[in-house]
């Protein structure tokens, strides 16, 4: 079986040629694939029957995901789903909202994929790095949690602006699949999301970073920091040795120099952990004079004893990076009510069943 959102453009090209139709085939398969979401061959009713039934004698066939759990946040900006994939599995999947109204700029509708169930990396803080490994997830089923959410966008007249890879698991550590589904998901005859529009969030895998940068995308690249020496790094993220917080910082700084798109360190912060001004100093140090940007991103309590800092010590945090020149943001709170984070969901329903 092979699913038809699993192939890049070419790939259907070639599909169509090899079983003898002409090219153009591609393109009335391509175009509902991305804009009309059929559910099967047959919702695709400009394609000859014959072709219909060839790819199905062949083994194609259109995956789509299945809705079990939906919660929405109080102000409706935040929709989390717990999405059961054409292969039983359960994945979490966020979109969230932002109002020009409330933030200024344009209206922005961000998904944030799932790229595994569960992950190796095993961060304390982390719901998802709680459950351990369980599997990588294909091109098609990243994809299929993206086409869910651009078929209920469309239904309300709006679509899909900006894709970021923050949900469950370690993009890097499923590298080929990841990419795939990035090359269609941006190619102009798929679904023709702008390479800007998306951030790929990365616990630092060197290789992963490394084969990134050489693929001449542009797209955005933020890396989980969390610390700012090896030592309190390697107790939140106790998969991290092989990789120093320097080398992060290097992997940083040449992945700029390759593609021009400025990095984002992204920082969960922790009371009593994490958030002293000692610590920001060390880590404003760290950083200083690589114009690099900082997300400071309060946590939501899930895995362990793991407490938000209160919002003066966040303050006084982000105070200290400002002073000493570096760019910092502390990420707008979205949905901490409905346990955004990744990982929690799933952990909440499964933990009742
Ligand atoms: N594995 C990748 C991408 C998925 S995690 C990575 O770690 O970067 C995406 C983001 O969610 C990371 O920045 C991670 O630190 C953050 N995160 C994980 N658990 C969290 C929690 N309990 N509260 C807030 N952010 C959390
Ligand atoms: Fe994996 Fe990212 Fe969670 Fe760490 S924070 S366990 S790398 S998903």
């Amino acid at each position: 079986m092979t699913d038809l959102y699993r192939l890049l453009p070419e790939e259907m090209e070639q599909l169509v040629i090899d079983m003898g139709y002409p090219r153009y085939r591609a393109d009335q398969i391509l175009l509902p694939l991305y804009y009309k979401f059929p559910k099967q061959l047959d919702d695709i009713p400009q394609l000859p029957k014959k072709l219909r039934e060839e790819l199905t004698a062949a083994g194609y066939t259109i995956g789509s995901a299945k809705e079990t759990h939906r919660i929405v946040s109080d102000d409706g900006d935040t929709t989390k789903l717990l999405l059961e994939l054409s292969n039983d599995n359960a994945v979490e999947t966020v979109l969230m909202q932002y109002d020009p109204a409330k933030i200024g700029g344009h209206p922005r509708s961000t998904i944030c994929v799932s790229t595994q169930i569960g992950c190796a990396m095993g961060c304390v803080f982390c719901a998802t790095g709680q459950m351990g490994f369980e599997t990588n997830l294909k091109a098609e089923h990243i994809i299929s949690q993206v086409i869910h959410f651009a078929e209920i966008l469309e239904k309300r007249g709006e679509h899909v602006t900006n894709l970021v890879f923050m949900g469950m698991g370690e993009p890097m550590a499923n590298y080929d699949e990841m990419i795939r589904a990035v090359k269609i998901l941006t190619h102009d005859r798929g679904f023709g999301l702008g390479q800007r529009h998306i951030t790929i969030s990365t616990i630092g895998i060197r290789s992963g970073i490394e084969r990134l940068a050489e693929e001449n995308l542009q797209i955005g690249l933020a890396i989980s920091l969390h610390a700012s020496n090896n030592e309190l790094r390697k107790k939140l993220v106790p998969t991290a040795s092989p990789t120093s917080v320097e080398d992060i910082i290097e992997l940083g700084r040449s992945y700029f120099k390759k593609t021009g798109r400025r990095v984002t360190f992204e920082y969960a912060l922790m009371a009593g952990i994490n958030d002293s001004p000692e610590i920001a100093t060390e880590l404003a140090r760290l950083l200083k004079g690589n114009g690099s940007h900082v997300n400071l991103i309060p946590i939501n309590p899930t895995a362990g004893d793991f407490k938000r800092p209160s919002e003066k010590s966040v303050l006084e945090f982000e105070r200290i990076l400002f002073d000493a020149g570096i760019n910092c943001t502390i990420r707008i709170e979205k949905g901490t009510e409905i346990s955004a984070a990744c990982g929690q969901l799933r952990t909440d329903l499964i933990s009742k069943n």
